[in-house]
């Protein structure tokens, strides 16, 4: 087993400048971040499955109200939480996934019971809380997800009127990629969505091979962003298949991914690891809520895009 092992995190991609982002958000959020990356960085130091640290660094940011997964969620148009998230290990490419969950605490862990405990790579709605509660994950009174402040902007948007789309991503989606001691990588991603949703929307987070994806031939990806652009890029599968098709430097793929789907009209941005320990982010954001931790390194946690 190497002695090498790297983690990276997200907690969503949005409009967050420096001097404008409040500075106690900016502070709990950092804090926050060092939580996640402190939970997954135990379990690689010891000699920990990948897929083991993304779950438990995501399960912190989803307990965290701080960011949109789990408590803190997004409220759809009906004014309800619908909670999407995803799990794959680079190993055998083992998937799973749910969207529009209601009632687990941390969907992050629902996500991996449907890949281990099911058939089936993706699970929805009332089905999805059906095999929640069947599989005894730990669940909780809607209540638990609700905050003011997210409230507060489900009102904000319906006042600006029905084609109001939530552009200002700045609480967003969490994630988390890592590579571990024995070279494997996993990826996680857990979201309430955008406010105000409604028919069922779902995004790219759930989606294997759009917002999460990972493969031992090439990398684990996370994304956030305006999922529905990552949606039609395949964006996580897109970045693993330029590196193992063409032996794309990580790096060079994510950023090409993202301008992609700057093209086409979305912003966003992407955490990524590979095998060999090589890491990237990319965003097209003004700023991305992102952290990073290797064995021997100290973390890093930003947030704006001039750090
Ligand atoms: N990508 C997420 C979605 O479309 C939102 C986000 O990352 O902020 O549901």
């Amino acid at each position: 087993m190497s002695e090498r092992w790297t983690l990276l995190i997200h907690g969503g991609a949005g409009s967050m400048r420096r001097g404008v982002f409040p500075a106690a958000e900016d502070i709990h959020c950092r804090t926050g971040l060092r939580r996640a990356l402190d939970a997954g960085a135990a379990i690689l130091a010891e000699g920990g499955d990948a897929l083991d640290a993304v779950e438990a660094a995501v399960r912190v940011l989803e307990d965290d109200p701080g960011f949109n997964a789990g408590r803190g969620s997004v409220f759809t148009h009906e004014g309800v939480n619908e909670l999407d998230a995803a799990v794959m290990r680079g190993s055998d490419r083992a998937a799973g996934a749910v969207t529009g969950v209601t009632r687990t605490r941390n969907p992050v862990s629902l996500a991996r019971a449907v890949m281990e405990r099911s058939p089936h790579v993706l699970l929805g709605g009332g089905g999805a809380d059906r095999f929640s509660s069947e599989a005894g994950l730990e669940q909780v009174d809607p209540v638990w997800f609700r905050t003011e402040e997210r409230w507060r902007q489900l009102e904000e948007l319906k006042a600006r009127g029905d084609k109001a789309f939530d552009v200002d991503m700045k609480y967003g989606t969490v994630g988390a990629v890592a590579v571990d001691r024995r070279g494997h990588v996993a990826a996680a991603t857990s979201t309430g969505g955008l406010t105000a949703k409604r028919w069922g929307r779902i995004g790219d987070s759930p989606l294997i091979g759009a917002g999460t994806y990972a493969d031992d031939r090439a990398a684990a990806v996370s994304a956030t962003g305006a999922g529905e652009y990552f949606i039609r890029v395949g964006a996580a599968h897109e970045i693993c298949a330029r590196v193992r098709l063409t032996g794309e430097a990580l790096q060079s793929a994510s950023d090409a991914v993202t301008a992609e789907i700057a093209e086409l009209g979305g912003k966003g941005g992407v955490i990524a690891v590979a095998p060999d320990g090589s890491a990237a982010w990319s965003f097209t954001t003004a700023g991305m809520f992102r952290g990073r931790i290797s064995a021997g390194e100290d973390p890093v946690v930003a947030i704006y895009g001039d750090e």
